[in-house]
């Protein structure tokens, strides 16, 4: 197949045939201290009009690139998930740290769970966020009724070993939510209040759901370039949330390259550090879409 051939946006595949359905487990018991802690940092972020300045919406939109873009769209997914690159270890644990401080949980969590989305997409028993359980499941449902093959220490450490090795990523996992103490008291110290408020609250919330927008929202819409076997698409709108992750087709087709967006229109912003790191010597054995699909 040459880069001519691949599906232009405006056309859509037929669906691939699906795996046998199955019918979902019975939903697991609803969360309180989930509910209790996402609906404080929604509730605290939507105090944002009284205390809005625009140095305080700069710090929350630098932060969600910093912990979005480099924590968890080039650390957590790109680097540590799908080890689409390398980079050296003391440079792979200060990236660790910027993707814990987006609120995700810890890297052998996260990772653990992502791989399992990848080796069963959509099923709706298997892929932790299947998007085959509604939108809602797969956009945070999944998180306020946890289910325990998911949420187990144990079972994620099985999925990530080559992370869970490391005691510093043990660490991560447990004490995550602890780092963003010291980023609050920063804030505070800097820019009162509201830099708390767009800093922490503003920030964490959007992140949140611009994350979740890839699991609910790109395996929903979209158009396909390729034949991934699943019903994941490339969203425009979800790729500039996400910088670069909502090219979501080209992912699931193609899970161990590090560059999601491929045609000149498909904006990869990560793609673009990644490849800073890559000239300065930060970055190697990057894996790059095959040759003759590009050309
Ligand atoms: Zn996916
Ligand atoms: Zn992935």
């Amino acid at each position: 197949m040459t880069a001519t051939n691949l599906m232009p946006p405006a056309a859509k595949k037929p669906l691939p045939p699906r795996m046998a359905p199955e019918t979902p487990n019975p939903r697991p018991p609803l969360s309180w201290p989930s509910v209790i802690f996402f609906g404080a940092f929604h509730g605290l972020a939507l105090l944002a009009p009284w205390f809005f300045s625009w140095k305080a919406l700069g710090v929350a939109v630098f932060l969600h690139w910093l912990f979005g873009s480099i924590g968890i769209c080039l650390g957590y997914h790109r680097l540590l998930a799908h080890r689409s690159f390398k980079v050296p270890q003391w440079l792979e644990y200060i990236i660790a740290t910027i993707g814990a401080l987006a609120l995700q949980g810890g890297p052998t969590f996260w990772v653990g769970g992502h791989r399992q989305h990848h080796a069963f997409t959509e099923h709706v028993n298997k892929d932790p966020y299947s998007a085959d359980r509604g939108f809602l499941w797969s956009h945070f449902f999944w998180l306020i009724y946890p289910s325990k093959d998911t949420f187990d220490q144990h079972s994620y450490n099985k999925k990530a070993p080559d992370l869970a090795r490391h005691a510093y990523y043990r660490w991560l996992d447990k004490y995550f939510l602890t780092l963003q103490i010291p980023v609050g008291i920063a804030l505070y110290l800097i820019g009162g209040w509201s830099f708390v408020i767009y800093g922490v609250f503003v920030r964490s919330v959007i992140l949140w759901h611009s994350t979740w927008l890839i699991n609910s929202a790109t395996h929903m819409t979209g158009y396909q370039s390729h034949d991934a076997g699943d019903n994941s698409g490339n969203v425009w709108w979800a790729a500039l949330l996400t910088y670069g992750e909502g090219w979501h087709n080209n992912h699931h087709a193609f899970p161990k390259v590090a560059k999601a967006g491929w045609k000149w229109y498909e904006v990869d912003s990560t793609w673009w550090v990644i490849n800073g790191l890559r000239k300065v010597g930060l970055a190697t054995k990057v894996v790059l879409p095959p040759a003759e699909l590009l050309k």
